[in-house]
């Protein structure tokens, strides 16, 4: 589903990415991991197309990323879904209206939207607080809001950024289960990143550790670990 062969990125004169071939099957939940500094976020703003890279190919559903045309780039944004580690909502919104938001966007009816956001705040668990606004809810609850949101275009794939780096030991659990149980019901791709070996270990079926900018290894999360 995702296929990253031989990517080299550079900033300046410094190459950043080396290398990098990595292959992300459907319904995956793979894991790059690494500690700062290793090119993660440089790796996952070249999946999503907010950067671009130098050298070698990153295919998602066959598609070149960097060569898509902008009607392409709309419907591929459409397809990844994001959380990222400070959650990113609207402070003025209302988790409701911060769930709708991406449905508002592409003009779907308000009947539609209703249904949607319904069925998402049962799934993360937050029917009892559609009126409140972020300021109100816990980190745990903000990120099911963020969550929620992500999903609502209905995405083949989630990309979580440090998303549960803000979070303590006991809500980063629950998160975890929630993003289980997204994989096993709706069968979407995840790609965990992050610098918490414990985050991997708990829900990655593969990873690949990041250092220098460079795939240290890559493979079965249990094989993996076995062998350190
Ligand atoms: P990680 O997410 O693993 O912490 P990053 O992808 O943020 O790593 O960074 C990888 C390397 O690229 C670092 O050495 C960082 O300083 C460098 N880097 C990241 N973004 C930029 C940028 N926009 N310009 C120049 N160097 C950058
Ligand atoms: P409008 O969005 O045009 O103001 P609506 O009657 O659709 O009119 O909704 C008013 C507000 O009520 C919404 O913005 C939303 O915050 C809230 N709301 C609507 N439906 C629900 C719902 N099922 N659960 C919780 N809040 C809702």
């Amino acid at each position: 589903m995702i296929s990253i062969k031989e990517v080299n990125k550079n900033f300046g004169n410094t190459r950043v990415l080396k290398d990098i071939s990595i292959d992300i099957d459907k319904g995956e939940i793979f894991g790059l991991v690494g500690h700062s500094g290793a090119g993660k976020s440089t790796l996952l703003r070249c999946i999503n197309g907010l950067e671009s890279y130098n050298e070698g190919s990153i295919l998602i559903n066959g598609k070149e990323v960097k060569n898509l045309n902008p009607k392409e780039i709309r419907e591929f944004r459409k397809n990844l879904g994001m959380i990222f580690q400070h959650f990113s909502l609207l402070e003025r919104l209302t988790v409701y209206e911060n769930i709708a938001l991406p449905l508002k966007c592409w003009g779907y009816s308000k009947s539609k939207i209703d249904k949607k956001v319904n069925e998402l705040l049962n799934l993360v668990d937050l029917e009892d607080k559609a009126k409140n606004r972020p300021k109100q809810l816990s980190g745990g609850q903000k990120q099911r809001v963020a969550i929620a949101r992500a999903l609502t275009l209905e995405p083949e794939i989630l990309l979580c950024d440090e998303a549960t780096s803000a979070l303590d030991p006991k809500t980063t659990k629950s998160i975890l289960e929630l993003l289980k149980d997204i994989n096993q019901k709706l069968g979407i791709t995840i790609v965990v990143v992050t610098h918490q070996m414990e985050v991997v270990k708990e829900i990655c079926s593969k990873v690949a550790i990041l250092k220098g900018g460079e795939v240290q290894e890559c493979g079965d999360t249990e094989e993996l670990f076995l062998n350190h």
